[in-house]
């Protein structure tokens, strides 16, 4: 695997790729990598020459600055994980790097009301940092594919908008990947490695309170829902932001149901003080729903 830490360096190497014809994959991470990450590195490989993969803890996309601080770093075993997945490229850019004229005045996008519902309600700023830290990466890679997680749920439909305002990255398409779970449920996040051994095993109620919703959504009144969860979380010692039903291409909140509207249901809650976030789309039939109970 080639490790570039140089924008310029880069560069350079994929227009040789591209010049001999090659598709360029593309998955962007924050590093501490798990087998979530790998799904993508796989996903890209099947479909591409060569796979690219970034690994840059953006500072623009942290509204919590201690959560900055605590972002879990694990570089030589990531490198080793890429390595044995046969990644092909490296990107490991510095801050300086990616942001040479500092933070201050980056450039804002209109991702509209994406920006102030669920994630971005309660993380000010996060989308735009998103934004700017991917679109950045789009720019010096051009990949033919960009992999990213469905975990990461209003992230995908946040960078579906950025592709749609770049007109120049007509040629960059967007595959989404299915959120790999732990055997009780637990999306897997580089977050997980901070729940302490209490926290972690409290931390697969999420995904059996997303089950239950998906049971429920369309017996129960949808706020009766919301508030059983809520309910449930809290009594397990989570502090909740949300666990919300929401239109799958708008998330929109959605008031009453209707058969023929496509529903995600999206919790982000803490515990202790690790925030955690996982989604189940509703209207799908393929969950797998063993851990219900
Ligand atoms: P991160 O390093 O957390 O920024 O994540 C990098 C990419 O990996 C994003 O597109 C995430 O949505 C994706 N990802 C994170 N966790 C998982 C998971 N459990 N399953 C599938 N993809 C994931």
């Amino acid at each position: 695997m080639l490790i570039f830490h140089k924008t310029e360096d880069l560069k350079k190497q994929l227009l040789r790729e591209r010049q001999t014809g090659k598709k360029l994959g593309f998955v962007p991470t924050m590093g501490a990598l798990h087998d979530g990450h790998m799904e993508l590195i796989k996903a890209s490989r099947k479909e591409h020459d060569k796979t690219i993969c970034s690994i840059f803890v953006n500072p623009t996309q942290f509204n919590d600055p201690t959560d900055f601080e605590k972002y879990p770093q694990t570089l030589q075993q990531d490198i080793k994980k890429l390595e044995t997945m046969q990644c092909s490229i490296l990107f490991l850019p510095s801050v300086e790097e990616m942001y040479p004229s500092g933070t201050a005045l980056l450039e804002q996008f209109p991702i509209g009301s994406l920006e102030t519902i669920l994630e971005g309600k309660y993380r000010p700023g996060h989308f735009q940092g998103v934004c700017q830290i991917v679109d950045h990466l789009l720019t010096i890679v051009e990949p033919d594919t960009l992999y990213l997680g469905q975990k990461d749920y209003q992230q995908c439909m946040v960078l579906h908008r950025l592709l749609e305002l770049r007109t120049y990255k007509q040629n960059t398409k967007i595959k989404i990947v299915p959120t790999l779970r732990e055997q009780d449920g637990l999306a897997m996040s580089s977050r997980n490695i901070r729940l302490d051994t209490e926290s972690r095993k409290t931390a697969s109620q999420i995904y059996r309170c997303l089950l239950n919703m998906k049971s429920w959504y369309g017996k129960l009144e949808l706020e009766e829902i919301k508030i059983k969860v809520q309910e449930d979380l809290t009594h397990h010692g989570f502090r909740v932001d949300y666990a919300e039903i929401a239109d799958a291409l708008t998330l929109q909140p959605i008031k009453k149901y209707d058969p023929e509207q496509h529903a995600v249901a999206l919790i982000a809650a803490f515990i202790n003080d690790v925030r955690l976030i996982d989604n189940l789309v509703l209207t799908d039939t393929t969950t797998d729903s063993k851990v219900s109970n």
